[in-house]
């Protein structure tokens, strides 16, 4: 009787190498036609779930299988159609960039490798192209590169690493083997336009997610340096144990930058950890005027950096950076019998398991170290300042507009909001009314797809809010941003203004 499987066994997912050729260079004309044309259609279709549920059927996963020529097909339409893109150029929603044409490549590259890039001996080649990646982001950004770093799959993860080490390295051994049962409460501070990544890493690393000590901004957003010293004090005197104060280099909303060179003399006078979320700004340090104020994250014990923002990785790219690497060793490393990876050729390797929390690794560091590579470091100053140039531009464009406000304008965030003409004076009404007219001003925007941007508040302000992490924008976009808001505002207003009517008579 043959054995089952046979010599001649019958695998359903394999291809055979002609026929995976044919299809991967279908495959590729297709994404090239669809890079080719993508910027002339809708930025998104805007449709509902159910539309798109719709589209995908409800039956149950097929018993049999089917020809990946046609599902590729079927699938590259489903999503060329369907899909938000933000590589459009008129895209400036959150902070979420274009994919460079490199990365998408490199991701194809990197998973016909495979390699699982946990351990040095099943990875060779991408463990060091990992660490190198790693060396060179910080070269980019003025850090240390003799720091220690892992990618992770974005900022949240970056700045768990961070948070992690942190309590690792101010708890010591104690709170690491046993946790925070039975000791001083652990303090946390940030100020409190740090994004929500914070509420998280509280929760996940033990200190509950509503017991970060959040302390006030400034007018321009940046944290206010004096309330973070006499919390700190105020704590102390309670008898809690403060650990790690968190810089923002980029705040998600609107662009703002902590002093970061006085926090890190806040964090000498206490001997606190000092962690920089960078994952939007951190990039920018690279510029040749970036403030002194951004540069101060070169002090930090680590900073979290998003590739997949302004290094335009194709999603997921997050970086962590720690000055000492022995603190992330300390932090993650574990020794299982099953796991004997300690010397290779007599070299002691570096295993990236023993430098976050993921144990199998994906190969992402190829497309970040390729696009590296072929914008290179010139390249990289000449995208970043170009989009901040482009936010400055629309700031410009926005105060000469006559019913356009500014609010906010850093690194490549400007803020604005719509004002009607012929507004009664400043009342609490008007701007309740201003509030909820942008709102619909937004959603009218996103569903419309002619352009994309998202919302921030200020003040109790609503304010439409384009973040240009773009290299596909170009000044006319801008324009048409411009033109199109001001054209939904009337629009808009005078609906508002007939059913206001229609309700009176
Ligand atoms: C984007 C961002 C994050 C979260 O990063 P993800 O990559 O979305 O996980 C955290 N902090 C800041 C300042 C960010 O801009």
């Amino acid at each position: 009787m043959s054995p089952n499987p046979s010599n001649a066994r019958s695998v359903p997912l394999q291809l055979r190498p002609e026929e995976f050729r044919r299809i991967g260079h279908d495959l590729v004309d297709r994404i090239a036609e669809f890079l080719k044309t993508m910027p002339e259609g809708p930025v998104t279709p805007g449709e509902p779930p159910s539309t798109i549920r719709a589209l995908l059927g409800t039956g149950p996963l097929p018993a049999g299988g089917a020809s990946a020529d046609t599902l590729l097909q079927t699938s590259s339409e489903l999503l060329f159609k369907h899909s938000l893109f933000n590589g459009h150029p008129r895209f400036w929603g959150y902070i979420t960039s274009p994919p460079a044409p490199i990365g998408i490549l490199a991701d194809f590259l990197a998973s016909a490798v495979n390699a699982n890039a946990g351990a040095y001996i099943l990875s060779p080649v991408a463990t060091e192209i990992e660490r190198q990646t790693i060396q060179w982001i910080a070269e980019l950004i003025g850090f240390p590169a003799s720091c220690g770093g892992v990618l992770v799959s974005g900022g949240n993860m970056a700045n768990f690493v961070g948070f992690l080490t942190a309590r690792a390295a101010k708890g010591g051994a104690p709170v690491k083997s046993d946790g925070l049962h039975g000791h001083p409460a652990f303090r946390a501070y940030a100020s409190a336009a740090v994004h929500t990544w914070t509420q998280k890493a509280s929760d996940l690393f033990g200190l509950g997610a509503e017991n970060v000590r959040y302390i006030p901004v400034d007018r321009q957003q940046r944290i206010d340096v004096e309330a973070l010293r006499d919390r700190i004090r105020t704590d102390l005197e309670a008898g809690d144990r403060p650990f790690i104060v968190v810089g923002t280099a980029g705040s998600v909303g609107t662009g703002s930058i902590d002093p970061l060179p006085q926090l890190a003399e806040v964090c000498r006078e206490f001997d606190l950890w000092f962690h920089v979320d960078g994952a939007y700004g951190g990039l920018a340090a690279c510029l040749p005027d970036a403030s002194p104020d951004l540069k101060g994250l070169s002090e930090a014990d680590s900073v979290a950096i998003d590739p997949h923002k302004w290094l335009y990785a194709p999603l997921e790219a997050g970086c962590v950076l720690v000055r000492d690497p022995a603190k992330l060793g300390e932090t993650f490393s574990y020794h299982p019998d099953y796991y004997r990876m300690d010397d290779v050729g007599g070299e002691q390797p570096l295993n990236f398991v023993d430098y976050g929390p993921q144990n199998s690794r994906g190969f992402r560091a190829l497309k970040v170290w390729l696009a590296l590579q072929h914008a290179g470091r010139d390249g990289y100053v000449r995208m970043i300042g170009d989009d901040v140039a482009l936010a400055q531009e629309l700031y410009r464009l926005v105060e000469e507009h006559p019913r356009l406000e500014p609010g906010t304008q850093n690194l490549s965030i400007t803020t604005f909001r719509y004002i009607p003409d012929g507004l009664s004076q400043q009342t609490a009404s008007r701007e309740d009314y201003l509030n909820r007219l942008n709102e619909e001003i937004l959603t009218r925007m996103q569903e419309e797809g002619e352009a994309f941007v998202s919302n921030a508040i200020v003040d109790g302000r609503y304010l439409l809010r384009a973040c240009i992490v773009n290299f596909n924008t170009k000044p006319e976009d801008l324009v048409a941003l411009i033109e199109l808001t001001d054209r939904l505002g009337r629009e808009l207003h005078e609906a508002a203004d007939t059913n206001k009517d229609n309700s009176r008579g």
